[in-house]
């Protein structure tokens, strides 16, 4: 038997850097610095180890949608990646603020006034507030998380007001069977407005087209971890 002269590359290596180069080509495209562009991975639902092969691949940001879930994968990896930058993205209970606030780096999915004092208050207990942004439902859909259009404005005031700037941005996912490009032009007219400097939007079928429309956050799990396992 022959050894091979080389490790057998990484899959999972081979898929970010290749989205990586998608977004510098993106950036460019667009005539931006692709230092612009920070890309979270989301690893929802991926096992530590798949966390683990990313970061040895270079990657520091990473996104999860469960609270529970993010505590159990990311405090402990601190120690060793002390550069390491948790986003929590999904849908948030009131009753996870707490947890919320202790462990994130960016809570992307404030989208609510209960929720707001509930994280208000969190961190009050904590010593610690995490960055936030403001989930807008750009496509008013019942069933989706996000403050609905017309609330959007006098919500993102009022949390400039609470917390300062501690609000970064806003964020958005657009409807699933549209053309997102609309959904993220909104998006980005909105934070322009209120000159909130960090714009959440772009998933893997769509990350190159929001970073033509400003994205400075892109949020990609599948193009890096490939299909995700089923909800554990
Ligand atoms: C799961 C998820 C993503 C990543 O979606 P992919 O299509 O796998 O890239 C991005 N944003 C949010 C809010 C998500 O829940």
């Amino acid at each position: 038997m022959e050894t091979p002269s080389t490790l057998p590359s990484s899959v999972l290596a081979d898929r970010l850097a290749a989205v990586r180069q998608n977004i510098d080509a993106a950036a460019h495209a667009a005539g931006r610095d692709s230092a612009s562009v920070t890309l979270v991975a989301v690893s929802k639902f991926h096992p530590l180890s798949s966390v683990q092969e990313a970061l040895a691949a270079g990657q520091r940001v990473f996104g999860e949608n469960r609270v529970q879930e993010a505590a159990s994968k990311f405090p402990a990896l601190r120690a060793t990646y002390p550069d390491l930058r948790l986003h929590l993205i999904g849908g948030l209970q009131t009753n996870k603020a707490r947890d919320a606030v202790r462990i994130a780096d960016v809570i992307e999915s404030l989208d609510r006034p209960e929720l707001a004092e509930a994280l208000a208050k969190a961190a009050d207990k904590e010593g610690r507030l995490p960055e936030l942004l403001i989930e807008v439902n750009t496509g008013d859909e019942p069933q989706k998380f996000g403050v609905p259009r017309e609330k959007a404005d006098n919500f993102i005031r009022t949390c400039r007001q609470q917390f300062g700037n501690k609000l970064q941005g806003l964020m958005c996912i657009p409807p699933a069977t549209q053309d997102p490009v609309p959904h993220f032009r909104l998006l980005r007219s909105m934070a322009q407005e209120h000159g909130l400097p960090v714009i959440s939007m772009g998933m893997s079928a769509d990350y190159p087209q929001a970073i033509a429309e400003e994205a400075t956050l892109v949020r990609v799990g599948t193009a890096i971890f490939g299909p995700r396992p089923p909800s554990p």
